[in-house]
């Protein structure tokens, strides 16, 4: 049987030049880019842009990653493309660009940003369910998938099969949320939303992961490696293999699996290069909300009263800049004269103020029922 490649290179600062030498390193254990991409291809690069965020922030994929790639891509004499579609709804692409070193990479190497927001879309359809994808993302020759390893706070996990997420343009992703507050559901539209524009490679930027309140508020953990694969889901699954949990409790690689998506066995890959040691402390965020899958909604719904994790805001951190409002896809949040006002009545704890705040401003707060319960489902990761 022919086993699932998977590159690692060990890398340990983001400077270019060694991020160069990493990124070659990594390509040459899956036989280089030349078995990928030809010379009159255009090929686009899909970084993670989840916020105009500066890198050190790390909430971003590494500017150095996505410079390396292109850099790769050139020396091909194929055209490679910067594009993806931030969550929330203000939009000032210039900003994005600017603050996440993207537009920096794109003067140096002369390298076409594309906004997603404004290149047009068609709407596919999978499982009986409608997606619009950017159509720049299904018009490119290769598409190479550079996302970032991160906690998050709805899904656990977000990398390669969560970062294709951003194929979607404009405010339909948070209209998905909205629509799929639990995460099975939601995990099912991130992987029809990965099937769909599903990439030719992944890269993934693990030289320092977000752990702990990801995917914005979590804290810096060096792991040190760049990682690339055809099959997004078996890097996915090794990725969550090497950092403590158990990669089938992540409900985006158990519905990619049952769909036949990849390789979610780790006996049937083949882990070429650099091994990575297992890491035992890495920080999951603690997301019980999955054990209310099993329970009927009427039922959930009379849990959730006393058994409850809600998003809160630290006034102290808060800048008031109501990106938090304008991203709540049920509008239980209004404007307040020092902080925005939650209304959990109609909150349906979908994390997107959470996830999209700038200052990281959000913290969970959660009663008493549900932090003694997570002492225990958290000892064994769920
Ligand atoms: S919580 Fe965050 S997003 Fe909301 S107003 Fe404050 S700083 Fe802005
Ligand atoms: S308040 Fe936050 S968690 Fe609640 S529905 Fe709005 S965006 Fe989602």
């Amino acid at each position: 049987m022919v086993k699932t490649v998977i590159a690692v290179a060990e890398c340990k600062s983001y400077n270019s030049d060694t991020v160069a030498m990493a990124m070659k390193d990594c390509l040459s254990h899956l036989g280089g880019l030349d078995s990928i991409i030809s010379s009159d291809d255009k090929v686009l690069l899909k970084p993670n842009m989840l916020q105009a965020a500066l890198p050190e922030e790390n909430v971003t994929t590494h500017p150095a990653i996505v410079e390396a790639v292109a850099q790769e891509v050139l020396d091909r004499g194929a055209t490679p493309l910067i594009g993806d579609s931030p969550g929330g709804k203000f939009k000032d692409m210039e900003k994005f660009w600017k603050l996440t070193g993207f537009k920096a990479v794109s003067e140096k190497l002369d390298v076409e940003l594309v906004n997603f927001e404004s290149a047009g879309f068609n709407i596919l359809k999978r499982n009986g369910r409608k997606y619009p994808i950017c159509k720049t993302v299904l018009e490119s020759d290769v598409v190479i998938n550079l996302p970032k390893i991160k906690t998050h706070s709805l899904t656990i996990f977000t990398c390669a099969l969560k970062n294709m997420y951003g194929s979607v343009p404009g405010l339909s992703k948070v209209d998905f949320h909205r629509k799929n507050p639990k995460p099975y559901a939601f995990s099912e539209r991130v992987v029809d939303i990965y099937a769909l524009s599903k990439p030719n490679l992944t890269l993934v930027d693990g030289l320092c992961a977000m752990e702990g309140a990801g995917p914005s508020g979590g804290d810096a953990k060096p792991l040190n490696m760049i990682l690339s694969s055809r099959d997004g889901l078996a890097l996915d699954t090794y990725i969550c293999h090497i950092l403590g949990m158990t990669p089938s409790k992540v409900a985006s690689n158990r519905i990619a699996i049952q769909q036949g998506l990849g390789e979610g066995d780790i006996n049937n890959m083949d882990i070429r290069g650099w091994q990575p040691p297992i890491i035992d402390d890495f920080k999951w965020p603690s997301n019980i909300y999955y054990s209310l899958e099993m329970v009927p909604s009427s039922l959930a719904r009379a849990i959730m009263k006393l058994w409850w994790s809600r998003p809160a805001i630290n006034q102290k951190k808060c800048q008031n800049c109501n990106v938090c409002v304008e991203s709540c896809p049920v509008e239980s949040m209004q404007s307040g004269a020092l902080v925005p006002e939650i209304n959990y009545e109609h909150c349906i704890n979908c994390l997107c103020c959470m996830e999209f705040c700038p200052h990281q401003a959000f913290y969970e707060n959660k009663s008493s029922l549900y932090s003694f319960i997570s002492r225990f489902l958290d000892s064994d990761k769920f």
